[in-house]
Formats: C-alpha cells, sequence, structure tokens
C-alpha cells in the first residue's frame, strides 16, 4: 500500500483546520492540540546542565557494582546509556567487539545533522585496585574513574540543544578502557576499536575522564590538541571556572583519546589525574562532587551550543 502523499495530507489537514476555526470550542482543542505538538520538538530548548542529575548517574551506575570489560555488571551498564539515551530521544547503537576472547561493546548515540563533533567517556571500571594500599586484589568501584565521565555526557543528553548547535553530534561510552597493565591487555581497547572503524571524520573529539573529584583542577593533557585546548579553558574562565580549569600543561595520559590522535584527527582528553583515590577501592560517590561534574557539564554545553555555531 502506499502512503498518502504530503500534498493529500495537507489538503486534508486546510479542510479540517477551515471546519475547526468557524467553531470556538473546537478552535480552542485545535489550538491546543498544536501546541502540545509543539512541546516535544523544543524540549531541551533552555535547558541547562545540572551537575546535581549528573551525579544521579554516577550513584546509579556504581550501585550496579564494578563494572570491568566481559562482566555482567558491564553489560547491565551498557543497557543503562541505552536505555537513558534512548528516552532522551538520542538514536541508540551497540558496537561489539572481540578481544582475546572477551567481548566488549561502546555504545554510541547520534543526533543532528552538519559536522560531526564526537564527545566520549569510558563506562568500565578496572577490574583490580592496583594502587590499593590493602586491598590491591578488590575490584575498583569507579566512581571518579568511568561513573564521572558517564554521568556527564548522560546529562548532556538531555540538556544539550543539539539544534542550536548546527552539527552532528556522537555521544561515545567506551568499553575496555581500563584493563591496560593487566594480563597484557593494553588501555582503551574499546577508543581504538571505533576509532578504526569511523567512516566519517569528526571536527573535534573530546573525551572526559577523571572529571568529578570535589577537589577539582585540570590542566591541559599534554598529548592533546592546543587549539581546542585553549578554546575550551576560555570558556570555562568565562564561566567563572579559572580556579578549576588552569591553563597550562600537565600531565601525558594514555587515554581514549589517543586512538583518535593517532589516526591524525583533533583530540582532547580533559582529565583532572590528581585524584589520591585513583585505582584504589575508595574510588566512591562521596569522593564526586555535582558541582565538579556541572563545571565539566556547562563547558561542553557552551562550547556545543555557542562556540561551534559561531565558527562555521
Ligand atoms: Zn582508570
Amino acid at each position: 500500500m502506499e502512503s498518502t502523499s504530503p500534498l493529500c495530507r495537507r489538503l486534508m489537514f486546510n479542510s479540517w483546520s477551515a471546519m475547526v476555526t468557524r467553531r470556538p470550542l473546537l478552535r480552542l482543542a485545535f489550538t491546543l492540540i498544536l501546541v502540545a505538538l509543539a512541546v516535544p520538538a523544543c524540549s531541551s530548548q533552555g535547558e541547562i546542565f545540572d551537575g546535581k542529575r549528573a551525579y544521579e548517574h554516577v550513584v546509579a551506575q556504581c550501585a550496579i557494582g564494578p563494572r570491568p570489560v566481559g562482566s555482567a555488571e558491564g553489560r547491565k551498564t551498557a543497557e543503562y546509556i541505552t536505555t537513558t539515551l534512548e528516552d532522551l530521544g538520542w538514536t541508540v547503537e551497540q558496537q561489539e567487539f572481540l578481544y582475546r576472547g572477551v567481548v566488549g561493546r561502546n555504545v554510541i548515540a547520534s543526533r543532528g545533522s552538519g559536522e560531526l563533533y564526537l564527545l566520549g567517556a569510558h563506562y568500565d571500571t578496572r577490574p583490580i585496585a592496583d594502587r590499593d594500599p590493602t586491598d590491591p586484589t578488590q575490584p575498583v568501584p569507579g566512581a571518579n574513574d568511568g561513573a564521572s565521565g558517564v554521568a556527564v555526557l548522560l546529562e548532556l543528553a538531555r540538556a544539550l540543544n543539539v539544534d542550536k548547535t548546527g552539527a552532528e553530534v556522537w555521544l561515545a561510552f567506551f568499553d575496555a578502557e581500563d584493563c591496560g597493565n593487566i594480563n597484557g591487555w593494553p588501555f582503551s581497547v574499546g577508543a581504538a576499536y571505533m576509532a578504526e572503524h569511523l567512516s566519517v571524520e569528526p571536527v573535534a573529539t573530546v573525551v572526559v575522564d577523571m572529571v568529578g573529584d570535589t577537589d577539582q583542577k585540570f590542566t591541559w593533557e599534554s598529548g592533546s590538541d592546543e587549539t581546542l585546548n585553549r578554546t575550551l579553558w576560555a570558556i570555562a574562565a568565562g564561566l567563572g571556572y579559572e580556579h578549576e580549569f588552569l591553563p597550562r600543561i600537565g600531565y601525558a595520559i594514555i587515554d581514549d583519546h589517543v586512538p583518535f590522535l593517532q589516526r591524525g584527527f583533533v583530540a582532547v582528553d580533559v582529565i583532572d589525574f590528581d585524584y589520591p583515590y585513583w585505582h584504589t577501592t575508595q574510588d566512591t560517590p562521596d569522593k564526586v562532587g555535582a558541582e565538579s561534574l556541572q563545571r565539566i557539564g556547562r563547558v561542553l554545553e557552551k562550547w556545543l551550543e555557542e562556540e561551534i555555531p559561531s565558527s562555521h
């Protein structure tokens, strides 16, 4: 069966509206229906990134338990991310890969049209807390190292007005970042898989990792794109975050931005590496602050909604 042509639909609509506009009550009902139909299209207009909502995503992920690649908890986290994004109207795909007999999956959400901008965070957690002074064989809870970056992207998925960016935005949730140097695994296995299989080059990739420390201090990751670093830190200064975003070179970090840099793409890792609970059993939600999540979230939101449209 053929579907009604757009022209036919418009004619039907016109005759119906002509009928109802002659009757006041019907006219009111008609107006209300039009208003109701218009609301979902602008649900994210005027929304602002909310650190408290982001923090709830940290708590929810940690409640699942430690989330190493290949675990039931990891799979549950991928489902949590997928469901959250689908409910917010994003198109979501799970990208499965096999590494050393272990099945991993990246979750990739997309929205909008235009040039591609990619934001990424890893959702897996380190299987062993090898820097823990007392329990080095226990898994890492991953409140900051894992959950914080995911939480920022999930809240951004709600607050971001993608239409305003004039771009296509992808949110990538990487698996298998944090098995590096355990049983011969490298870091960033999931991000490497995605970078190798990209058919379109992102204009820029921003990875967020360990962004939620209550004592938040960001410096420039030394291998990251300098121009994009400067842009993001200038936005932070404009928002009054100059005490948390220090515009100077800090550490060199092997993280999920590296596979994108290796392909010659513009990429940045936003990471606060001065975190005493890194790779310990003490990386728990009480070490993460809603205000910290809000600062990095607002910087990304402003970059996408205001800086990117003006750069075209
Ligand atoms: Zn880690």
